[in-house]
């Protein structure tokens, strides 16, 4: 069994042991509903076949229709699609969605694909499946390495082969199609509405507080891009192919990394690495240094936020992150033998489940607005946003007070009691 899914379901077993749930009504948790796999054949601008494994899995659609993301990625595979479905279940349970959990990928690296290959692959992986997705069936949505654009030739593809348009069968797509005006800083939005909620509730001193960020695709740019707005001090940022970190923290009137500037500079030179320059379009006004991902984690930051992916913080480093809090905004970045050590260290982790929950939950609004033919104005969606993840802070908050607990196994027994409250009705539940 892959780490991940072993993992989360090391996570559900903790929390159905502090809630009382039974282990053997969780079985139904642990096995996928559905799994689709297939080949996805296209033909490459240079006129060869190449075919891309490709899978969905319908994991659990007790809430309502499965949903979750789609990866382009070079790792994907069949267990880690399983284990991040299951956490799609356990997510949107969690924020209070009606929706069950999926999760799909293609393994392939996009960035060796042009435009038109990107394309067809999109449009072959809709042709795979179609006919097991749809509003009320599973609706999915981007995730690492697909955005709107390849949400909109996915719909289009859709509708194609339907021969009628279902706006409400894809999430994340662009505005004229339907899209929300705040999906794409959704997930980033909603992690830091959670983690100001967090920091007020724990009363932690707020004024020039640091951050360092794993990641800078969607969710890493944007949670960086608005931490700097609200005046957060970014010390350290990274993608795939390495990062830059401040030379000196103590210089006076250091204000850090620019998250708009080095975006400029990541456009321009193709990664975050060769944005290690000085007064050039990375501008910012301190000198800064090359740092490797791993060396990221290990920085003395107040914030610590992996955005990434899965499996970066691990019983190997986890004696050796200094971060004060992590606010986990990648799905399953830490190892659940890891996430016992930084516990035990007193460092609070803001748990995936609730952190990055911001993205389907717009995705929710999207869904909705497209099924009632409505349009949602910036501000309502914001509104709820916020409403949403704080109220979803609060209650698992209060859940881990509540059983003595640390927060992700307070989110997972959060889940849990959604899954079978509304299923089973056996527990007098604090919600
Ligand atoms: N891929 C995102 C996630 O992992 C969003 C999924 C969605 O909007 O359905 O939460």
């Amino acid at each position: 069994m892959n780490h991940l899914l072993k993992d989360t379901i090391l996570c559900l077993e903790k929390a159905a042991e502090i809630i009382g749930l039974d282990k053997k009504k969780m079985r139904t948790l642990e096995k996928p509903k559905r799994i689709l796999k297939a080949s996805l054949k296209i033909k490459t601008d240079k006129g060869m076949i190449k075919s891309f494994p490709a899978y969905r899995v319908q994991f659990n659609n007790k809430l309502g229709p499965f949903k979750g993301g789609i990866r382009f990625h070079p790792l994907v595979d069949l267990n880690e699609m399983e284990a991040l479905a299951l956490m799609m279940t356990l997510k949107n349970a969690l924020i209070d969605i009606p929706f069950g959990g999926a999760k799909g990928g293609v393994r392939v690296d996009p960035l060796k694909l042009s435009k038109k290959e990107l394309e067809a692959l999109s449009r072959a992986y809709v042709a795979a499946f179609y006919k097991h997705l749809g509003p009320q069936k599973d609706i999915p949505a981007p995730d690492i390495n697909t955005n709107p654009q390849i949400m909109a030739w996915m719909i289009d593809e859709y509708s194609r082969l339907l021969g009628k348009i279902e706006l409400a069968s894809f999430t994340g797509k662009p505005k004229e199609l339907g899209g929300s005006e705040i999906r794409e800083q959704a997930t980033a939005q909603g992690g830091v509405y959670v983690l100001e909620s967090f920091l007020k509730k724990i009363k932690f001193k707020r004024k020039n507080l640091e951050a360092a960020i794993q990641g800078f695709g969607n969710v890493g740019a944007n949670t960086a891009k608005i931490l700097y707005d609200q005046g957060y001090k970014i010390i350290a940022l990274s993608d795939i192919k390495g990062g830059i970190v401040i030379k000196s923290k103590k210089r006076k009137g250091d204000i850090g990394l620019n998250p708009h500037k080095v975006e400029e500079c990541v456009k321009e030179k193709g990664t975050l690495a060769g944005c290690y320059c000085r007064g050039s379009v990375c501008e910012v006004p301190n000198d800064h240094q090359k740092i490797s991902n791993q060396k990221l984690l290990e920085l003395e930051t107040d914030i610590l936020i992996p955005a990434a992916i899965e499996n970066q913080i691990t019983v190997k480093n986890a004696k050796r992150i200094k971060a004060k809090i992590i606010l986990e905004m990648a799905n399953g970045p830490t190892a659940f033998k890891a996430d016992k050590i930084l516990n035990q260290r007193g460092i609070l982790v803001i748990p995936d489940l609730l952190a990055n929950a911001g993205g389907v939950a717009v995705s929710y609004f999207e869904w909705l607005s497209n099924i009632k033919n409505e349009v949602w104005d910036k501000a309502e969606s914001i509104n709820c946003l916020k409403a949403m993840m704080e109220s979803g802070l609060d209650k698992v908050y209060e859940l881990s007070r509540q059983y003595k607990t640390d927060l992700r196994t307070a989110g997972y027994a959060l889940a849990l009691q959604r899954l079978y409250v509304r299923s089973h009705k056996k527990f007098s539940s604090t919600i």
